[in-house]
């Protein structure tokens, strides 16, 4: 995709950000919105960061390290480890992310922190906010103990929380598991939510979201892993 074919796919998406920023009244800068490249090349990152993107997010820790690696030299580039990790993989994380919006397990969080160095990383408690058995994330009753195992971690902030609601749904269907993951977030005193995918982004924002994670709408169909 050339530059100008993808500045006009971020058009659309900032269009649509823009106007669920207007319904809710939030100010545009409320949202950050996290490209997400995972299974595109680092050709793609080059060209929507020649598009003026700045915050990239990956499922895969060592895709990430790889692409932390290819693209080192591009200044201001923020990485977002948007996918759970292995224990055994953590190490990858605590050195490229920015933010980790997809902690679900405290071995993970102690590795984290063991391997963070240059500052604390911002972790979201990723939520399996409907229940369901294939998904990631914690049940919504498990996260306060989370949080506060998390909080008691040195080289770590737990910063908000991420919503993993069903895909392939209507976007309104979500709505409901958008607005009780921003509650619990409330309640725990976190202010930061990631919530909303090219499916939902919208709804996600009118429900509170923070950073919202678009892949399909700015790149195009993922390639096959
Ligand atoms: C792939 C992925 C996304 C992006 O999904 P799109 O439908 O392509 O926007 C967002 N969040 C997570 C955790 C993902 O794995």
């Amino acid at each position: 995709m050339s530059v100008d074919d993808f500045k006009a796919r971020l058009v659309q998406v900032e269009t649509a950000i823009a106007h669920a920023c207007e319904r809710a009244a939030r100010p545009r800068s409320a949202v950050t919105l996290v490209a997400v490249s995972k299974r595109h090349p680092p050709e793609a990152i080059r060209t929507a960061y020649a598009a003026g993107l700045r915050d990239f997010g990956e499922n895969y820790a060592q895709e990430l390290r790889d692409k932390h690696l290819a693209l080192s030299a591009l200044p201001g580039l923020r990485w977002h480890a948007i996918g759970p990790v292995q224990p055994k993989n953590a190490k990858y994380v605590a050195k490229a992310a920015h933010v980790f919006h997809a902690l679900e397990r405290l071995d993970v969080a102690a590795e984290l922190s063991r391997r963070r160095t240059g500052g604390a990383l911002p972790c979201f408690i990723e939520v399996n906010v409907a229940g369901e058995q294939s998904k990631a994330g914690v049940r919504a009753d498990e996260v306060p103990r989370l949080v506060e195992q998390v909080r008691a971690l040195p080289n770590l902030t737990v910063v908000g929380l991420t919503a993993m609601p069903p895909l392939n749904v209507e976007p309104e269907v979500n709505r409901p598991h958008f607005r009780a993951v921003a509650a619990l977030a409330k309640s725990l005193g976190l202010t930061q939510l990631s919530m909303g995918t090219t499916a939902d982004f919208g709804v996600a924002i009118e429900e509170g979201a923070t950073h919202v994670r678009v892949g399909t709408a700015l790149f195009g169909e993922r390639p096959e892993a």
